[in-house]
């Protein structure tokens, strides 16, 4: 069983990553940002409620999030391993991670952080918001979300860090050339 966190700040390419370790490895993909946006979508009340954060770049309230996780991980018994992108981005995310995990007899493989300059994660996120149109790819919201994330889900990597789960990887380069760096470490997890 692996069950991989994709660490890091907003455009710092947690979703192309994961796409390609699930290609790889085989793993069930649990994207929290991918999984409100299509409660939006579907215009649930969960979705209202969730849009009226995300449209600030706040977090979602983590009793929100937690559930759906929960949720998802009883519902999938037999997956080879999961992926977690843009999950946990608190610490109390995180301690619930950890505690559902042990509770559905698993544990947590590794937590790989993609560090990426400010400055260029400002750039990317700028670029995907003209091409995809996400309506929280626009500067203030960017902003918004760069701070949320230095003051509520960068404090997890000392978490992970004491947890001896913690691997950095330098997350700019070519796509191929980090995963590259991904595949080093997720290899050395399974000989
Ligand atoms: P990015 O990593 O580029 O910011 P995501 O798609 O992961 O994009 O998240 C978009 C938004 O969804 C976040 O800014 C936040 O409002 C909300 N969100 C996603 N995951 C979580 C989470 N684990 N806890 C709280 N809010 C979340």
């Amino acid at each position: 069983m692996l069950n991989i966190i994709i660490f890091g700040a907003p455009g710092s390419g947690k979703g192309t990553q994961s796409l390609k370790l699930i290609e790889k490895y085989g793993l069930k993909h649990i994207s929290t940002g991918d999984l409100l946006r299509s409660e939006i979508k579907a215009g649930t009340d969960l979705g209202r409620l969730a849009e009226s954060y995300m449209s600030q770049g706040k977090l979602v309230p983590d009793d929100i999030v937690i559930g759906m996780i929960e949720n998802l991980i009883k519902e999938h018994p037999d997956a080879t391993g999961f992926i977690f992108d843009g999950f946990p981005r608190t610490l109390a995310q995180g301690k619930a991670l950890y505690e559902v995990l042990e509770q559905n007899g698993q544990d947590l493989s590794v937590v790989l952080s993609l560090e990426v300059e400010d400055k260029e994660l400002v750039e990317r996120l700028l670029k995907r918001g003209e091409i995809s149109g996400r309506s929280d790819d626009n500067r203030e919201t960017i902003e918004a979300r760069l701070q949320v994330y230095y003051d509520q889900t960068a404090p997890l990597k000392d978490y992970y860090q004491g947890k001896r789960k913690l691997e950095k990887i330098k997350g700019q380069g070519s796509i191929e050339d980090i995963f590259a760096s991904i595949e080093r470490v997720v290899d050395g997890l399974i000989e």
